[in-house]
């Protein structure tokens, strides 16, 4: 069985999510809007679980909106306060290493006549607070910045931008998919309006994700998808119930374990590092390693290609870049974005670590990683060892 180190990418599940969401196949199987006796009922496990799920950030059951995945979310969040403040302004802040999700929907936006600021980030990947200040206009009505960076896991300063925000009116929304399950996410500390997560990166369902929109900006907030009343008529379309009451579960064990669940990660991501930095030297760890999530290791390997040390070392499966762009042989955008050296931008590569990787697992990678870089190594030409 190959090692599975791409928990950023996607997650295996959790059996207890599995369970939980069995009987709504082929038992509670009804339509939550029918009026019918088994319609209510599961009417009334939807609700419960969109409690769930509120209780897991600290929001009110009405600010949860079930979407069909976290780029839904994000593509919600961003076009709709647009569509929603358009007549206020027309200036949009968000920042260099976001995910495709939001950068693209500041880019049909910018075909629409929106002016969109990218933010730098330093070197360790983090958005300097002097740039927010910097950016910020008359004309402002958003400020989009992601809570944890899927390619380097580094945290954003969230809680600050959104008070430099809040005086000024402006709207507040992160991408908080790569933090949920990794530190704590309550919407009332980060002060956020709007706040994006994604089942399936949290050994949920796939296919399910969820936009929290604080209830003073949800009254007049307008649907990207219409065509039924569901979702407080802000998201059409009939609720994938068992992927919610999945959802909710992942959110549940994660409320209950967050801290062993921490440790635990941490605990395999630090041998992880330290074997493959000690043993190998020439490594470079991408991001700042102080301000990041337990999750990820982004690892430049000098003198070598990340992709031929993947068809190597083919038992560890892991991203160059992020997984969704693997398709384009660009370097990734947020190692651009840190200012990571030309010549070892081929050579990263991000591991994802999570809930069911074990310490064998981990050392049994190291040693074929190690094996793979350095008959590459010995084949590179710019390498002298
Ligand atoms: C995975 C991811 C998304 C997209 O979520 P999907 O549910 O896969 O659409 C958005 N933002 C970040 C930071 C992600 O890691």
């Amino acid at each position: 069985m190959p090692i599975y180190l791409d928990y950023s990418a996607t997650t295996p599940m959790d059996p207890e999510v599995f369970e939980a969401m069995k009987p709504y196949f082929m038992e509670k199987y009804a339509n939550p809007s029918s009026i019918h006796s088994l319609g209510r009922i599961v009417r009334e496990d939807l609700e419960k679980a969109r409690e769930k799920v509120a209780g897991a950030i600290g929001a009110e059951a009405h600010e949860i909106i079930f979407t069909a995945s976290g780029t839904a979310a994000d593509n919600m969040a961003i076009r709709g306060t647009a569509e929603m403040f358009k007549n206020k302004g027309k200036h949009i802040i968000t920042s260099s290493i976001e995910h495709k999700a939001i950068i693209e929907s500041c880019n049909v936006l910018a075909k629409q006549g929106f002016e969109i600021t990218y933010l730098p980030v330093d070197k360790g990947g983090v958005v300097p607070l002097e740039e927010v200040k910097k950016a910020i206009r008359e004309d402002t009505i958003l400020i989009s910045v992601m809570l944890v960076n899927n390619e380097i896991g580094t945290i954003q300063p969230i809680r600050e931008i959104a008070e430099m925000a809040k005086d000024k009116g402006i709207i507040v929304h992160t991408d908080a998919v790569q933090a949920m399950g990794k530190m704590k996410v309550d919407v009332s500390d980060l002060g956020v309006d709007l706040l994006t997560i994604s089942a399936h990166k949290l050994c949920g369902p796939k296919g399910i994700g969820v936009l929290y929109i604080d209830e003073n900006l949800k009254q007049d907030f307008r649907p990207l998808v219409v065509g039924g009343a569901q979702e407080f008529g802000l998201r059409a379309g009939t609720e994938s119930v068992p992927n919610i009451v999945g959802l909710a579960k992942a959110c549940e064990i994660i409320s209950e374990n967050l801290q062993n669940e921490i440790k635990h990660i941490t605990h395999l991501r630090d041998l992880f590092e330290n074997r493959l930095v000690n043993e190998l030297g020439d490594v470079n760890i991408n991001g700042n390693k102080d301000k990041r999530v337990c999750s990820v290791s982004n690892l430049g390997f000098r003198y070598i290609e990340a992709e031929a040390l993947m068809i190597y070392a083919e038992e560890v499966c892991c991203s160059t870049g992020s997984a969704c762009s693997s398709e384009s042989i660009d370097a990734s955008h947020v190692l651009y974005a840190i200012g990571v050296d030309p010549i070892d931008l081929h050579g990263a590569i991000r591991f994802s670590f999570g809930r069911f990787n074990t310490e064998e697992e981990i050392n049994k990678a190291v040693d074929i990683i190690k094996e793979s870089v350095i008959k590459l190594r010995a084949m590179s030409p710019l390498s002298n060892k």
